[in-house]
């Protein structure tokens, strides 16, 4: 859904984007992620997805999952402060 969002950004901002891929750093693979003008029903959840984050309340939220905040590069400033005890 970043990816979206980025997309509808840059449309927004005069840029033409004729397609649209993510990099893997997993396996240093690129993969092609369907066009919004191709794909109503991404573009639906992508807007599903704006709709729940607008109505989404961080003040009781508690991050749960370990294995997020491990890969997670904001871990450093998270003002959560990541979920797991034995951080280095
Ligand atoms: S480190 Fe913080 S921002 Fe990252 S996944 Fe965990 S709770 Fe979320």
């Amino acid at each position: 859904m970043q990816l979206y969002g980025q997309y509808f950004g840059m449309v927004e901002a005069g840029y033409e984007v004729k397609s649209l891929r993510i990099h893997s750093m997993d396996d240093n693979k690129n993969y092609p992620i369907p066009h919004p003008d191709e794909s109503p029903e991404t573009v639906a959840e992508f807007e599903r997805i704006l709709d729940e984050m607008h109505s989404f309340d961080i003040s009781g939220y508690i991050q749960t999952n370990e294995a997020k905040c491990r890969r997670c590069i904001y871990e450093p400033m998270c003002a959560n402060g990541g979920c797991y005890d034995d951080k280095t």
